[in-house]
């Protein structure tokens, strides 16, 4: 797999990402040791990225590794826990070189440092298959205060956090080499190849909310986990939905659609419920200057979706989000 070897990579390339992790005992041991404060509570949470299906095979390695860190920091976020510690399986195509394996730990190192979120074990493999990494992380909440996605009720407040659909728009974005997607193109690739968690939101509003999911496999989608597990319904005022100024400009150049706007995956922006009294609450959240917190509808009595276009006209997708099967 590489000239260093399994047990080369892991001294030179990973064991600096933990030494902020006494309890990961250099990656040279078995296994790691983690102390837990009194009063918390692990939070677990595992995801797979796998070329071809998460990622483009041709992405720079410094983003693979980043999108892995930070896909599963969302879940984190979605939680209402902050990061802890992680562990991470790498399985490198054989024949991959040292310097593409060594960019990926570079991105990883500027991520662990970024986040607090140190390395504290893993496996490093090779595989016949193509690149796969898989991250385990653990977060911490005080004990019996996690945000479920099971808990909006109606009349509750329907918000999002950041821009929704740049994801989508920057998969395509990532997949036009030519430069063909204008000024727009750099930006929404970008988003799509390192998704911001929300941490900062998870932190300053967790205890407001009274449900939480991170937006992975589009808006429409993950909306209906919440209402079916929470068994209420929702209302989107699409008018609301908040788009950066590239998704903007692309939907009013043709180059982006609703469609893919509202059903496309990887956004990792949190989609939560709020009860009607914590308005003032987001307001001055936003006030304040974090993450931007948007309130996009209301979750309803009952069942169902119920979609306004921005003209103000019942909106149904034609698909409603992705799926693995
Ligand atoms: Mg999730």
């Amino acid at each position: 797999m590489s000239r260093r070897g399994e047990f080369g990579l892991i001294a030179d390339l990973f064991a600096p990402l933990a030494s902020s992790e006494p309890g990961a005992l250099a990656l040279t041991d078995d296994a790691a040791v983690l102390d837990l404060p009194a009063g918390y509570q692990l939070v677990t949470t595992v995801d797979a990225i796998v070329a071809g299906v998460h990622f483009l095979p041709d992405d720079p390695p410094e983003t693979i590794a980043r999108k892995l860190m930070r896909v599963n920091l969302s879940d984190l976020a979605a939680m209402g826990a902050k990061p802890r510690a992680a562990f991470l399986t790498c399985a490198f195509p054989k024949g991959l070189d040292d310097q593409w394996i060594e960019a990926f730990a570079s991105g990883l190192a500027a991520d662990v440092a970024a986040f607090a979120m140190p390395i504290a074990g893993g496996d490093t493999v090779s595989t016949p298959g193509p690149a796969t990494f898989t991250l385990t992380a653990l977060g911490l909440v005080p004990a019996g205060t996690a945000v479920l996605r099971s808990g909006a009720r109606g009349g509750d407040l329907l918000a999002v956090t950041g821009t929704i659909g740049d994801g989508a728009l920057g998969l395509l974005a990532a997949r036009q080499a030519d430069g063909s997607g204008g000024a727009h193109q750099a930006f929404l690739a970008d988003r799509y190849r390192v998704p911001q968690p929300r941490l900062d939101v998870a932190a300053g509003l967790a205890g407001h909310m009274h449900a939480c999911m991170d937006i992975s496999d589009g808006l429409v989608q993950d909306l209906g986990h919440v209402c079916e597990v929470s068994g209420v319904g929702a209302t989107v005022d699409m008018a609301r939905v908040p788009l950066s100024a590239a998704a903007q400009a692309w939907l009013a150049e043709g180059r982006g659609s609703w469609e893919q706007i509202m059903t496309g995956g990887d956004d990792y922006e949190l989609l939560m419920a709020f009860p009607a009294s914590a308005a003032h609450i987001i307001a001055a959240w936003n006030a304040s200057g974090g993450t931007p917190v948007t309130v996009i509808g209301t979750f309803t009595e009952g069942t169902g979706l119920h979609l306004t276009d921005p003209a103000g006209q019942a909106w149904t997708p034609v698909r409603t989000g992705f799926t693995h099967f």
